[in-house]
């Protein structure tokens, strides 16, 4: 019976990308390398060609050549031979002056305030030793208390807390009993110390307010526009701004001495926006390649709902935006924990309770004279994103102990899996995946007991160069069938 050669399609989309090809945007080609990361983090060790490879494995519609992936990523930060070309802005972070409020910080006897040297600007440090699980500070309360911006619609319908967002958990009988409704709106609270610590309630909440530094309609429209367009941090500023106008305290004194860089700065170095983005989600504008016009609307309506506050203008707006990310933990400002500085393996730990009271504590023995640390970012992340969250968030590439010695280990691991590696047997393999699982530690576990840890979990448990390569599919095969 005679043969003919004919070569078959295994893959029937490939003629759909074919004709659907796209010429993806900038945006969304590092959208897609920041989720390809997040899925596989081992894939941040790739070099270029083999980052190419998968990109369009997974876009097989994306017309894109290597050359414009490597330059893309380049222009956003995301990729670099040499990790000194990419972008930072520590060097431009501001420490404004903090004499004038030492004495109001609550600084602990043992913890002194000081210059922390190479590039750190100032830390806490310990003037005797201070031993493990021991209490160092606490903040009975954050500068002010800033409301949930997610939940302000139900704040307004008066179905949660109007300060704490928290649910209710009394009857409507029980709430009027104890006086915790407001008498000029539907607000209620939860209880009578959120309602004796809401000072800006009726300042902001109630149209015909008397305050003639703030305007409650223009004040609607700030906070409107603030959760539209998910800008937490400026509708924080609000909150902070309003605050120093009504409260007794001078609030914007002790907000003033904390770091500060503007928010246009931090833009520059963010490298993606939405999916898997590292960049933080209260920066406003998320999604949008060009912030500025919302920066811009954000603050006319700043100045409306605040008609007095003629000292600040749209750079001094944008400096507050940018001082509030950076200092912020959990979306509030305590300012005195604002001051300890950042490594991966901390000699702190800190706690937050339900009534926003902020407690650090020591992870382990801490020497006199020894800075404290904290850490920005979640520990258990790799290396390779941590340290991208703190140079876009907070501008600087980390050169901590933890961070050095993984970087090394990863080199040596690269390099290793470059070679071919003798295959283990599956006894061998399954024995590595357990005892990997056993070894796992628990993250708190780990911040209480303060040993030493490396959270770090190797790429390349027994199959390293396998997982490395991709699995490809050749599209067309080539079969002989009878004619
Ligand atoms: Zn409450
Ligand atoms: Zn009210
Ligand atoms: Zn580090």
């Amino acid at each position: 019976m005679p043969l003919k050669i004919e070569t078959l399609t295994l893959n029937d989309s490939v003629e759909q990308y074919v004709n659907k090809s796209i010429v993806p945007e900038a945006q969304q080609i590092c959208d897609d390398v920041v989720l390809l990361w997040k899925e596989e983090p081992s894939t941040e060790d790739l070099e270029i060609d083999g980052l190419f490879e998968r990109i369009i494995l997974r876009h097989p519609e994306w017309r894109i050549t290597q050359h414009t992936l490597l330059h893309t990523l380049t222009k956003h930060n995301l990729y670099a031979t040499d990790e000194a070309e990419l972008e930072t802005y520590c060097s431009q972070v501001e420490l404004p002056n903090v004499s004038e409020v030492l004495k109001d910080l609550g600084l602990p006897k043992n913890i002194e305030l000081r210059a922390a040297g190479n590039g750190r600007g100032r830390g806490l440090f310990a003037k005797h030793e201070i031993q493990q699980g021991e209490l160092i500070s606490a903040e009975s309360m954050p500068l002010v208390t800033i409301p949930p911006i997610e939940k302000l619609t139900l704040m307004q319908a008066g179905k949660v807390c109007s300060l704490c967002g928290n649910s209710l958990g009394h009857s409507d009988h029980f709430i009027m009993m104890n006086g915790l409704d407001c008498n000029g709106c539907r607000s209620v609270w939860c209880n009578r110390n959120c309602k004796k610590r809401d000072l800006t309630h009726a300042a902001l909440k109630h149209v015909k307010a008397r305050n003639q530094a703030i305007s409650g309609s223009g004040w609607a429209k700030f906070e409107k526009f603030c959760m539209d367009n998910v800008f937490v941090a400026a509708y924080s500023v609000g909150i902070i701004y309003a605050s120093s106008l009504v409260g007794k305290d001078d609030i914007l004194k002790r907000f003033a001495p904390l770091a500060q860089v503007s928010q246009r700065l931090r833009n520059r170095v963010s490298d993606s926006t939405n999916v898997g983005g590292t960049f933080d989600a209260s920066s406003g504008a998320v999604g949008t390649s060009d912030p500025e016009p919302i920066w811009e609307r954000a603050y006319e309506l700043f100045k409306e709902a605040f008609p007095k506050s003629a000292e600040i203008d749209l750079d001094k707006f944008l400096i507050y935006v940018g001082k509030f990310n950076l200092n912020q933990v959990a979306g509030q400002i305590y300012p005195l924990y604002a001051f300890i500085n950042h490594d991966c393996e901390p000699n702190v730990r800190y706690e937050i309770d339900d009534k926003l009271r902020l407690k650090v504590y020591a992870r382990k023995i801490i020497k006199a004279g020894d800075e404290l640390f904290t850490t920005y970012v979640n520990p258990l992340h790799g290396v390779k994103l941590r340290r991208r969250e703190l140079r876009v968030n907070w501008g600087f590439l980390c050169q901590c102990n933890r961070c050095n010695k993984e970087l090394s280990q990863r080199t040596v691991k690269m390099r290793a899996a470059q070679f071919s590696l003798p295959s283990h047997s599956f006894a061998d393999q399954s024995r590595r995946r357990s005892s990997m699982r056993n070894a796992r530690p628990d993250l708190t576990d780990l911040l209480k007991n303060g040993q030493e840890f490396d959270l770090e979990i190797p790429d390349n448990v027994g199959i390293s160069h396998r997982r490395r390569t991709s699995v490809r599919f050749d599209n067309n095969v080539t079969v002989a069938v009878e004619e």
